[in-house]
């Protein structure tokens, strides 16, 4: 039996994770995983600054990024793997969604202004140094600043979904997630369906050309595992799975759910079906 394990879900400080790209890698190499994917928001920064330490440690770095798309008012999370990350109009059209989140960032702030709370675009940026800029940089402003207790607290009261500082990222559908992902010869795998509680909506992703799903997850029960590895089995599509580890908390999840590297040999199987070589 295949003892080697992955984890192709981590997010480092080039997104909303806390954990240098660098650092994310010696950890990997630490807990002995054959190969791990930064797949950060909207981004391949990191990808690019864990290159040459994933080399020395031996370890395999896959080229991968996590999407946000939305359909029928929900929002998804859309994995590229195994992308041509060099492609520049790839990196020109991620470039533009960071530009937009810096601007919805923007616009959060305004909001929380409106409500009393005297939170400066400034701190976020100072916070986020250059990174794709996300709630999780919010929230870490608003706890320095001291408007909140905790990180739970600043979702609670003004950035989860339904709270009054929230704004929605920029209309992203599924299909356009989907071909810029396969326009850089990239598989591209539904991330983390078991925490949208959209089961529903899958055979609708399905149609739309999704070539997996993520069957693994550090919030998913055993259950939940199985029944995501059979879903895409009935429908051979390829299953992968990752920590989707930020670093955040006193937990670092990096390896904390048991990948097989089965799922990316499925990957690299797949992508050669679709786009030869
Ligand atoms: P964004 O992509 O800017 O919408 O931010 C999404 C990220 O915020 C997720 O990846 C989580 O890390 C974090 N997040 C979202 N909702 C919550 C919540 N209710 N509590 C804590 N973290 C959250
Ligand atoms: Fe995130
Ligand atoms: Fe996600
Ligand atoms: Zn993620």
């Amino acid at each position: 039996m295949d003892k080697r394990y992955i984890d192709l879900h981590i997010h480092t400080t080039a997104s909303d994770g806390l954990l240098p790209p660098e650092r994310a890698v010696e950890l990997a190499s630490d807990l002995n995983l054959s190969a791990i994917a930064i797949a950060d928001h909207d981004t391949v920064d990191g990808y690019e600054s864990a290159k040459e330490k994933a080399e020395e440690l031996r370890i395999e770095l896959i080229p991968a990024v996590e999407l946000s798309i939305t359909y029928k008012g929900y929002d998804f999370h859309l994995l590229g793997y195994l992308i041509d990350f060099q492609d520049s109009g790839f990196k020109k059209k991620i470039e533009n969604f960071r530009m937009e989140r810096l601007l919805r960032g923007e616009k959060m702030v305004e909001k929380l202004n409106e409500l009393g709370v005297d939170l400066r675009i400034d701190t976020v940026k100072t916070i986020a140094k250059g990174a794709s800029v996300g709630r999780p940089h919010l929230a870490d402003a608003l706890l320095k600043e001291e408007y909140v207790k905790s990180y739970n607290e600043a979702f609670a009261r003004y950035l989860g979904y339904h709270a009054p500082a929230y704004v929605p990222k920029k209309y992203l559908t599924p299909e356009e997630g989907i071909e810029l992902i396969h326009n850089v010869k990239g598989l591209a795998i539904l991330a983390h369906p078991g925490t949208s509680h959209r089961d529903e909506l899958l055979l609708d992703f399905l149609e739309m050309g999704i070539d997996g799903i993520e069957a693994y997850h550090s919030q998913y029960d055993r259950f939940q595992v199985n029944h995501y590895i059979n879903w895409a089995k009935k429908f051979g599509l390829v299953y992968t799975g990752g920590s989707d580890c930020h670093g955040r908390g006193e937990m670092i999840l990096i390896g904390k759910v048991k990948v097989p590297y089965l799922c990316l040999e499925m990957l690299r199987k797949a992508k050669k079906k679709m786009f030869g070589g």
